[in-house]
């Protein structure tokens, strides 16, 4: 069995038909988000005899898959999602890379996959980076290079069990603001009719099938006229969870910042632990408690709750406006000067203007 540890040797073939600097430059103009995507990619699979084998940048280039891959049938598969930020000195940084990596090892073992290592994890994202560093655009309008892990069954096999062959890929793609609108607060609907994650489920874990979940309750949300939707506890229809795929913050009227704790049905954002930390730091007092939704719905009528926030790597921190459901809505429609502080101080770290006394940002070139 090879092993891949932090002397890990990566093959890189270089992609012979890379994007022209002219396109490249129209692509890192407006990239929007998912849309490009960089010239190589990382691979690497693993068997149960071999191990993880054969780490691998190749060009970036579509899969040819048997039509009775497991991961089509049983969607045995997880993901992570990162960026890459260029500092003001022409420098590429990752934030909370092992965080990624060990998250995607708890994700591993709910969905039976193997585990990856983390230095392999971190290593597999640096290549890729490091290969496709002109894709990594330059901050202004925060723009980044948005990384994207994942691990599937790659095994041909209609049985149920654990894949006995699995990948791992990272692709990239250059990202500009998340939201369409820029940093404008996002109105959520109330899904009384769905749910993303009961005990004993896979909320915790960053799998697509929460996501192929939560489509029906999103598009619902459309319907609405809201931008995104937030899912209640399955057990009693009460209590706040998250967003189809960012976490959630209250701001109170006497400054306590409150966030739904996370036990097992809630996805355990990095940018919402980073949260915890930064406010810390900040002065704020932070609770993880459960939040019910009357707490939301009736505190901004009474003013207790002065700012929503809902937060992920993708869209960083978003102010939240109205909360619709059937019935009735609530809410501001401005940023609240909480959520901004969060935000500026969070972002500023990632782009390297203040000071990472975190210690959170990875150098990658
Ligand atoms: C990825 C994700 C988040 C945000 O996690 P970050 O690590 O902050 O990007 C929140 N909820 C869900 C369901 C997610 O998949």
């Amino acid at each position: 069995m090879l092993s891949m540890d932090s002397s890990l040797h990566i093959e890189v073939t270089p992609n012979t038909d890379p994007v022209s600097p002219e396109r490249l430059a129209e692509i890192l103009d407006a990239p929007g988000f998912g849309n490009h995507f960089t010239d190589h990619m990382f691979r690497c699979e693993w068997t149960p005899d071999r191990g993880w084998h054969e780490p691998r940048v190749v060009p970036y280039a579509p899969l040819s898959l048997d039509p009775a891959t497991a991961v089509l049938h049983y969607a045995q598969e997880i993901f992570e999602g990162m960026k890459a930020y260029r500092h003001e000195d022409g420098s590429v940084w990752t934030f909370r890379p092992e965080e990624n990596a060990a998250r995607m090892v708890r994700s591993a073992r709910r969905l039976a996959l193997p585990e990856l290592p983390v230095d392999t994890f971190v290593a597999s994202v640096d290549a890729l980076v490091r290969t496709d560093e002109r894709w990594v655009p330059q901050p202004a309008g925060e723009k980044s290079l948005y990384v994207r892990p994942f691990m599937f069954a790659s095994e041909a096999f209609l049985g149920v069990r654990p894949a006995q062959h699995v990948t791992y890929l990272v692709i990239a793609s250059p990202a500009g603001a998340y939201f369409a609108k820029g940093v404008k607060p996002v109105s959520i609907w109330l899904s009384e009719e769905y749910t993303r994650a009961g005990r004993g489920g896979m909320g915790a874990a960053k799998t697509g099938g929460n996501y192929a979940s939560s489509l029906v309750a999103q598009q619902e949300a459309t319907e609405q006229g809201c931008d995104q939707v937030v899912f209640l506890d399955s057990g009693e229809g009460r209590y706040v969870e998250e967003l189809g795929g960012m976490n959630l913050y209250f701001v109170h009227d006497d400054g306590t910042i409150v966030t739904p704790e996370t036990s097992g049905t809630i996805l355990e954002g990095i940018t919402r632990s980073s949260i915890i930390e930064l406010c810390g730091k900040l002065g704020h007092h932070v609770e993880e408690r459960p939040v019910s939704i009357d707490e939301w719905r009736e505190g901004v009528g009474t003013g207790r709750v002065r700012e929503v926030f809902a937060c992920g790597t993708a869209a960083v921190v978003t102010p939240v406006g109205r909360l619709k459901w059937r019935g009735g809505e609530a809410g501001v429609d401005e940023t609240g000067p909480v959520t901004a502080q969060v935000r500026t101080a969070l972002v500023d770290i990632q782009y390297g203007r203040a000071e990472d006394t975190f210690g959170w940002m990875h150098r990658v070139r």
